[in-house]
């Protein structure tokens, strides 16, 4: 195989390091796992994105939880290294000039899949230009599509201008990046001299492209009224001539343009997958199950005690299915070192006074109220009794709410309420400004992880394998990737609604019964009174979940379904 990259992989946020302030959340942790993955698989891959010098948002929280947003400022300087390629996009009548910095990813044989982030910072640029690379998600519908054509159209001229002009595959990691695709319909134009955008050059171009589709929320899919398409686009010839094809009703989807110009395209789970052929009938959709980096989320203790046990784990994940023959002591000490590291940064942070011996439950991801955090709370004295009869319960959160999304700050701040309330009996706390070092310690050092998201909105969810890969079972609704990855009481416990109740308030007590119901009479009384059980559950979810449900097998499902075909 030739070492000259052959897949592009484009996405608008990808998690390279928790102080590199360019991802908000589960779309940019996937990316950046994924292009971890491909340099351990050696694969000839290249990474594309925005510099995102000012990130999504730092979020401090006060004493009620209402959130702070803060701009970032991180030092790119320290991280990345400029390169000399310069491209230039047109933005309506403007030139806007595209430099590019990059960021080297290191696999663990030693192999180097570059990524490349794309910024307008440059000379000659308008003020209003200068800014298209630093807000991540932020800004009006016109902001965001001249990012989108940096990224997309721009992204493909940066790559040209590195000389990287034998590129086999462009995969498009979530809409955001689909411009592109007019780019590469320009190529094909030009190529074949013709005077216009046609069929004929789609064909071409759908050889060429790949789409993986994340979200089954409607607001996650990007679209434009035909004004502001055409007022960012209009120097845009394939946009022009292929207006009927590109765009549906009076507005630019850009969702529809990529499934449009794809050859190949997948949702992140069997069941969204079915979910997504709902939503985009007439376009044939697969699943590739999502996965998490394995090295990258294992803790400390574990990262030693797979090295010590399985000697070749890192480049090969499927190998986590002996740690069916590690002693029950042994990770049972990995997980307490994972533990004790947890609670010494809760602890300093929030000074909430949390105990190693209590059983530690975790929750985090985006504030938004498809996630239901406060299923949990739905009774209040439900939860109190539990732990009169079963034992000490303590709860750590985190997790940002979108700027915009009241409904999700009023989550956070209904969290803050219950924490109050509860005070004297279970011991909860909000850690603010969750990223990728704070996702670490979550997930490796809970004692349970709690997912309770509102079916079927959950395409995947990776946090519940980030905990897998650490011996931490789940509790979790069955949605996502956890219809997959659950065996009751063996890689840990459903909250399964089969009985399909058309009153969602009605269906919402079910869940939140069988949730109360397995803690009292299954989990708690396993964790404080039959340990063994509980440690056999956690070495299942190493064993069973860590050895599928990571981006080895993924990648390697790309491979085989999306990029050589
Ligand atoms: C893993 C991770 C996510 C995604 O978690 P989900 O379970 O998919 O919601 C989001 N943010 C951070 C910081 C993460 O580490």
């Amino acid at each position: 195989m030739s070492n000259k990259p052959s897949i592009a992989y484009f996405s608008m946020e990808i998690g390279l390091e928790t102080a590199m302030a360019t991802y908000s959340g589960g779309l940019g942790v996937l990316a950046g796992d994924t292009l971890r993955a491909a340099a351990d698989a050696k694969l000839p891959m290249v990474g594309i994105t925005l510099l995102s010098r000012k990130g999504y948002f730092r979020q401090r929280l006060d004493d009620d939880g209402n959130q702070l947003e803060e701009a970032v400022h991180w030092p790119v300087d320290d991280y990345l290294v400029p390169v000399d390629a310069r491209a230039v996009v047109e933005i309506e009548d403007r030139q806007v000039a595209i430099r590019a910095w990059r960021y080297d990813i290191k696999g663990c044989g030693g192999h180097i899949v570059p990524v490349y982030l794309l910024d307008t910072e440059v000379e000659g640029n308008s003020d209003f230009d200068h800014s298209l690379t630093d807000q991540l998600y932020g800004g009006d519908d016109y902001y965001r599509l001249c990012q989108e054509t940096v990224l997309g159209i721009g992204g493909i001229r940066v790559l040209r201008a590195l000389g990287l002009t034998e590129i086999e595959r462009y995969h498009m990691n979530e809409g955001h990046s689909s411009l592109l695709v007019l780019e590469l319909l320009a190529e094909q134009t030009q190529q074949q001299d013709a005077a216009q955008t046609t069929q004929k050059h789609m064909a071409a171009v759908r050889q060429q492209c790949v789409f993986t589709t994340h979200t089954p929320v409607a607001a996650g899919h990007d679209r434009y009224p035909m004004a502001v398409a055409y007022r960012v686009l209009r120097q845009c010839n394939p946009f022009n001539d292929c207006t009927e094809e590109i765009c549906c009703g009076n507005e630019l989807n850009l969702t529809y343009l990529a499934l449009a110009a794809s050859h190949y395209v997948n949702g992140v789970a069997k069941k969204h997958r079915e979910t997504s052929q709902k939503m985009f009938e007439g376009y044939l959709i697969d699943s590739i199950t999502n996965g998490v980096h394995a090295y990258t989320w294992a803790s400390d203790a574990m990262r030693s005690l797979f090295t010590n046990k399985i000697p070749d784990w890192r480049s090969d994940n499927a190998g986590l299915r002996y740690a069916m023959n590690i002693p029950h002591e042994e990770i049972w000490q990995a997980h307490q070192s994972a533990k004790h590291q947890l609670l010494e940064y809760v602890n300093k942070v929030s000074n909430s006074g949390m105990d190693q011996h209590v059983m530690t439950l975790g929750f985090a991801r985006r504030a938004t109220q498809y996630k239901r955090a406060t299923l949990l709370f739905s009774d209040i004295q439900r939860l109190i009794n539990i732990t009169e009869h079963c034992g000490p319960l303590q709860i750590i959160f985190a997790g940002k709410a979108h700027p915009k999304d009241q409904q999700g700050k009023a989550i956070i701040r209904q969290i803050f309420e219950f924490k109050k309330q509860l005070s004297d009996q279970v011991r909860i706390t909000y850690l603010p400004d969750y990223d990728m070092e704070i996702g670490r310690l979550m997930t490796a050092g809970v004692d349970l992880w709690l997912n309770t998201p509102l079916p079927p909105m959950e395409a995947s969810g990776t946090s519940g394998m980030k905990a897998a890969i650490n011996g931490v079972p789940s509790l979790s609704i069955m949605d996502g990737w956890w219809i997959e990855g659950c065996i009751e009481g063996v890689t840990g416990w459903a909250i399964s609604n089969s009985e399909t109740p058309s009153d969602a308030d009605v269906k919402t007590a079910h869940e939140a019964d069988i949730l109360y119901a397995k803690l009292e009479n299954i989990i708690m009384p396993m964790y404080y009174h039959n340990r063994d059980a509980y440690i056999e559950v956690m070495r299942h979810a190493i064993a069973i979940n860590g050895s599928f449900f990571n981006t080895e097998r993924m990648v390697g499902q790309y491979v085989t379904k999306a990029y050589f075909t």
